[in-house]
């Protein structure tokens, strides 16, 4: 009698171990997955520009009578070497965010020095393709967490901005402090008059490598990287980004981040495992 209740009242609990230990399982596979389409995808990128420079020190060597072709051919070669240093420099900080911990080296960040160094950065493409890049909001506002981090966070999306523009369109960059329940909130809005997102691709823009049309974002020595790090950014300095975006009229990536001072700026959410 009693072994029956004792058994009946440990079969449940045993079900209900193995069904977290299948649980367990599943999310370690995941993981594992994830880790796997990781590298697979570094070693595909990695090919892409190793191999074109390959070929193309063989083709230098075969036309070394023709200094026409030579210089052409240099020319690509050129292109693919900083496509492998873009590459490499993404994934050392991507590295570096999701291994540092932002509140070791967390401090106030004035937004309009965030604001100003990232216009710097995309300064150049702009200028070629006769953008005009324009800020606001951001006087006397303060950031929460690790300078470089942010800086790198708000570059790259002024820096999309830019690439994903036709010539003699206007980029925005606007800041504002937003009352919360947890704290307040300083919102960094980046506006394009661009090609835009299409609705499917709108959450799979933040994943690893994921391009909308991968040949454009190569032509614009696209990593496929840059809003990885952004949506790692924003989640450990315990923020959001998100993305607003009509196809073929523009888009609007804004930052959520905690304002320097309020309640929340010393408790950040840990970082999210992907
Ligand atoms: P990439 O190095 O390719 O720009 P990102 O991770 O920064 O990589 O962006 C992923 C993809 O999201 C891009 O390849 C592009 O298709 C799309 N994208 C990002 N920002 C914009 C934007 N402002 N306008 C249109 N498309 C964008």
């Amino acid at each position: 009698g009693e072994a029956l209740a004792v058994s009946a009242r440990v079969a449940p609990l045993g079900s209900r171990l193995v069904l977290l230990l299948v649980e367990d399982l599943t999310e370690a596979r995941r993981i594992e997955a994830v880790r796997r389409d990781f590298v697979a995808n570094v070693s595909h990128e990695l090919k892409t520009p190793t191999g074109a420079l390959s070929l193309l020190s063989e083709a230098v060597m075969d036309a070394s009578d023709d200094p026409e072709a030579v210089t052409r051919f240099a020319g690509r070669m050129q292109i693919e070497a900083t496509r492998l240093t873009n590459l490499v420099q993404e994934l050392i900080d991507l590295s570096r965010v999701q291994n540092d911990d932002p509140l070791e080296d967390s401090e106030p960040v004035s937004v309009d020095e965030l604001v100003a160094e990232a216009i710097d950065r995309s300064r150049h493409t702009a200028t070629t393709k006769q953008i005009t890049m324009a800020s606001g909001g951001s006087a006397g506002l303060h950031v929460w967490g690790s300078r470089g981090q942010l800086a790198a966070a708000l570059g790259n999306l002024v820096e999309n901005a830019v690439n994903y523009s036709p010539a003699h369109t206007r980029v925005g960059i606007a800041a504002r402090k937003v009352a919360a329940p947890g704290g307040d909130l300083i919102e960094i809005a980046v506006t394009d008059q661009g090609i835009g997102i299409p609705d499917k691709d709108k959450e799979r823009v933040f994943e690893r490598f994921y391009r909308v049309d991968p040949a454009r974002s190569r032509a614009t020595g696209g990593t496929g990287l840059g809003l990885a790090i952004v949506k790692h950014v924003a989640a450990s300095h315990g923020g959001e980004v998100t993305v607003w975006s009509t196809e073929g009229q523009g888009s609007t990536f804004t930052l959520r981040l905690p304002e320097a001072g309020s309640a929340r700026d010393r408790r950040p959410a840990s970082p999210t495992p992907d």
